[in-house]
This record gives C-alpha cells, structure tokens and sequence, in this order.
C-alpha cells in the first residue's frame, strides 16, 4: 500500500513535468512537441535539468544557461500532481464501489486536465478548448461504459449548472463568469453528476469567496477593480467533491434531518 501510494506521488511528478509543458505551450497556442527550451535564453534542456523538482532545486531556480530566474509554477505543479495522483490511488483504493482500473485512469486523466486547467487559468487567465473538449468527451465516454451512476442525472447536472453559470455569466457581462467558465461548467456537472455537483459549485464559491476576502484585506486586490480568476476555485471544487463528496452529502443530509 505504501509503496504503491509513494509510487503514483513519483509518477505524478513526472507527469506533472509534461503537464507544465502544457500549461505553458496549450494557451499560447504553440506546438506541444518540441524540446524543452529556456523561456529567456532560448536554450534547449538537457536531462540533468528536466529532473521534476530537483533540477529545479539544484539550480536554486536559476537557468543553468543564462541564470535567469525561473518560474515557482514548475515545482510546484509537479508537486500538486504527485500529491493528487498519490490522494486519487487511495481514493480508488478504499472506494469498493468501483471497478479498480478504469476508474482509476479515469481519474488520473481528469486530474490530470484539471491541473493544466487551474494553472493556466492562474497563469494567463484563461481555460483552453483543447483542454476542456477533449476532457468533456473523455468524461462522456467513460460514464457511458463504466460509471454506474445515472447518465441522465449527470446530463441533467451539466446541464443545470450550464444555465446557471449563463444567467451569471449575462447579469455580469461575462466579469464574474467568464466564457471559460462557461464551458467548465459542462465538464464540472458531467463530472460529478447529482448530487456532488451541488457540493462541488459550493466548496467553488466557498473557496473563492475566503480567497477573495484574503486577497483584498492583504492589499494584493482591489474591491470591484481587479477580478480573479474563477477556474481554478471551480477545479478546486470539483476535486474536493470527487474526493470528500460522499461524506459531505451524508453530513449534510443528517444535519438537516432530510
Ligand atoms: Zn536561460
């Protein structure tokens, strides 16, 4: 059990190498194939400095070429994926309700998307459609074939939460929803089906909310002048839904005697 929770961690830091690939290159709109190259000296990597973490430590985040100064994003997306591929291997493990493998490369391949979502929306402010679709249709083929939870109810939760998000998204002239949103919506309601979508759209506005108060009273933002990006408080949602959702749904259903 230990040995196999530590090795999902090491193989989502590689992951979490290729991924940052993605999150800098998809937005951008450049090519995914290609060489690893400094961002300011142009320089191609070699191995000794695509080592997730360590090169980055070793280097004391400095390019090993030119010495500029390199991004905190690299170590700890590598980091984030290793922790979550490490949480979804013992999510799928003590789930006995599922069949093992599928589920867990379907988790895998969400979470995996769902990083590159949160960072590039970090990042550049921005959710790219050659992540969100390819993810959206992974999602509808997997709960297709294998989910046992009702297709109709997870159509019906994407659904719902499209239209609520475009009532936002047209009373806010699309500031407090973006279009990126939007189209999350469709992949957070799939997703998580009913009821964990409620629970995911909450623990989103939850997160979001505290973040914006900390933000705000820290001086980092100002009120109704800045906007933050709302995608990465949506995959934080999702993500806690997926993971914690059950337990939340039974809290709660007991808490108010339903
Ligand atoms: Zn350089």
């Amino acid at each position: 059990m230990l040995i196999s929770f530590i090795a999902f961690f090491l193989i989502g830091l590689i992951l979490g190498s290729f991924l940052n690939v993605l999150i800098d290159r998809v937005p951008r709109g450049e090519s995914i194939f290609g060489r690893s190259y400094c961002e300011t000296c142009r320089s191609v990597l070699g191995w000794r400095d695509l080592i997730p973490v360590l090169s980055f430590a070793s280097l004391f985040a400095k390019c090993r070429y030119c010495g500029a100064p390199l991004s905190y994003f690299y170590p700890v997306v590598e980091i984030v994926t290793g922790a979550t591929f490490a949480g979804i291997y013992y999510f799928v493990w003590t789930n006995f309700q599922m069949t093992l493998i599928p589920s867990l490369l379907f988790y895998l391949v969400l979470s995996s998307s769902f990083v590159v979502i949160f960072f590039s929306d970090l990042r550049y402010g921005l959710i790219p459609d050659k992540i969100v679709f390819p993810t959206l249709a992974f999602v509808i083929v997997y709960i297709s074939l294998f989910a046992k939870t009702d297709f109709v109810l997870s159509l019906l939760s994407a659904v719902g939460l499209f239209i609520f998000f475009f009532i936002i998204f047209l009373a806010t002239r699309g500031k407090g929803i973006g279009l990126g949103d939007l189209k999350f919506s469709l992949l957070m309601g799939f997703s998580l089906g009913f009821p964990h979508t409620l629970v995911g759209i909450y623990l989103a506005f939850l997160t979001g909310g505290i973040s914006a108060i900390i933000l705000v009273l820290w001086g980092k933002k100002r009120l109704r002048k800045d906007t933050i990006p709302f995608g990465p408080f949506l995959v934080l949602g999702t993500l806690l839904s997926i993971f914690f959702g059950d337990m939340i749904v039974k809290a709660s259903t007991r808490f108010f005697g339903i």
